[in-house]
């Protein structure tokens, strides 16, 4: 049985550690005081822990370096993850989008239940306890600094996550640690993140919840997004789940690029039916200013946006409102302009995009082509995925890769 340390108790690194202590003498050493802390706050607090599809499926929604994570996510599909969970106890129901939860709908229930399988299989679990370094000869590691003091180890796997959210602990060690010993560490970019946008008029939609309309992103006018869904405004700019996918696309690029879009409000119209619904509520509201005859087609708050972007003066009557003064208005609806000029950083990311290299990384059992004794699991690699549970599905399947091939 060999000494195996695993840096950081997020969910890569204890699923990692369970399966790693079936044939080695494990020690996970998680700097903060409780194991999971971003664990906790995911899915609001739910814990959305995999999504109920095929390894294929899986791929298609990880934009970073999908075909890495082939063998990871045949070896361990989602299907896996929810067995695991159910077999420690753990019920689990799948949502709108397969989406899966526990049906406790407590993420506190998740990090129990890791905890239990590590300690059902006997692993050292070490909070409070902060690796400082990693000291290598002949392409090993041989020792750990930990709280100031040396360890003996056999192998290390690095589960430090990512650098978002750094207040959770994952504050970017891990690719300090790999770089040290000589693997690449790619560009960092905080991803699915809310997005910061030019336009003033932002501030006055703060707090709107937008429901099936569609986003397009440009950069330098190439579209590189276009998707349906859920949304809102906040006094900076924008997010939900359809700004923080189309997030992916463009994370990084804002300062060499222009970085432009437009909301479609009405997709399930085309012009022509919005112009002929428009009329409708025109000759609905007769008598009324064109300012009051649009409370049947946008939410309310929106109204005082859109009249002032479609430059048609708000006390008109409606019927003097001109055939191209209503196409104006139509251009408007489906095709609201926006520009974006940055995003809300590592603080508000959901993970980061970028990270160890994956040249550098056996894809089958996570184990280092640098160092001999060396695997890495979780977000710390170079790979991510779109909110919906894949990138916890990321974390299960390289930890219980790197947990499961570990020199023994
Ligand atoms: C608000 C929010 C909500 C999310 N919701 C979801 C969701 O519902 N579904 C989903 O799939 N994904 C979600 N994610 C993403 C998901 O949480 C991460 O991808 C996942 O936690 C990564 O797991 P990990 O184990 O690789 O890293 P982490 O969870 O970041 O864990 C790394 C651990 O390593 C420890 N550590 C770091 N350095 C050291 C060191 N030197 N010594 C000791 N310990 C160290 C850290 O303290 C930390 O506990 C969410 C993320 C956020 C921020």
């Amino acid at each position: 049985m060999k000494k195996t340390i695993v840096i950081g108790g997020g969910p890569a690194g204890m699923i990692a550690s369970g399966f790693a202590a079936k044939n080695n003498n494990v020690i996970l050493f998680e700097k903060n005081k409780k194991l999971g802390r971003k664990l906790f706050i995911t899915g609001k607090g739910r814990c959305n822990v995999t999504n109920a599809c095929d390894p294929e499926e899986l791929i298609q929604n990880t934009p970073g370096n999908p075909y890495f994570l082939y063998s990871a996510f045949y070896t361990f599909d989602s299907y896996a993850t929810m067995n695991f969970f159910e077999e420690l106890g753990v019920r689990v129901k799948v949502e709108r989008g397969n989406r899966v939860f526990p049906v406790s709908e407590k993420s506190s229930d998740i990090v129990k239940a890791l905890t239990r399988f590590m300690e059902d299989n006997n692993v050292d679990i070490r909070l409070n306890s902060n690796v400082e370094d990693l000291i290598v000869e002949d392409n090993k590691i041989t020792k750990a600094i930990v709280n100031n003091q040396e360890i003996d180890v056999e192998n290390v796997i690095i589960a430090t996550g990512g650098l978002s959210y750094p207040v959770t602990g994952s504050d970017g060690d891990g690719y300090k640690f790999a770089k040290k010993m000589g693997h690449k560490v790619t560009k960092l970019y905080p991803s699915l993140v809310p997005l910061k946008l030019e336009e003033k008029w932002c501030q006055d939609l703060q707090g709107l919840s937008l429901k099936n309309v569609e986003l397009n992103i440009f950069i330098d006018n190439k579209n590189v997004y276009k998707n349906f869904g859920e949304m809102m405004f906040t006094h900076f700019g924008i997010t939900g789940p359809l700004v923080l996918k189309g997030s992916r696309s463009i994370v990084g690029k804002y300062n060499n690029h222009k970085i432009t879009g437009y909301i479609d409000l009405k997709p399930a119209l085309t012009d022509k039916e919005l112009d002929s619904r428009i009329l409708r509520d025109f000759e609905k509201f007769i008598n009324k200013s064109f300012k009051n005859s649009l409370d049947e087609l946008l939410p309310q708050k929106i109204i005082p946006t859109i009249i002032s972007l479609s430059n048609i003066d708000e006390n008109k009557k409606v019927n003097s409102v001109t055939k191209d003064e209503r196409r104006r208005l139509c251009n408007i609806i489906k095709k609201l302009p926006i520009t974006i000029i940055g995003d809300n950083g590592y603080n508000e990311a959901v993970i980061t995009a970028g990270g160890i290299c994956v040249d550098e990384i056996d894809p089958s059992t996570m184990k280092s082509k640098i160092i001999d004794n060396l695997y890495f699991a979780g977000e710390v690699i170079d790979v991510d995925s779109y909110t919906g549970g894949f990138n916890l599905q990321i974390a299960f399947a390289t930890g219980y890769l790197a947990g499961n091939n570990i020199n023994s």
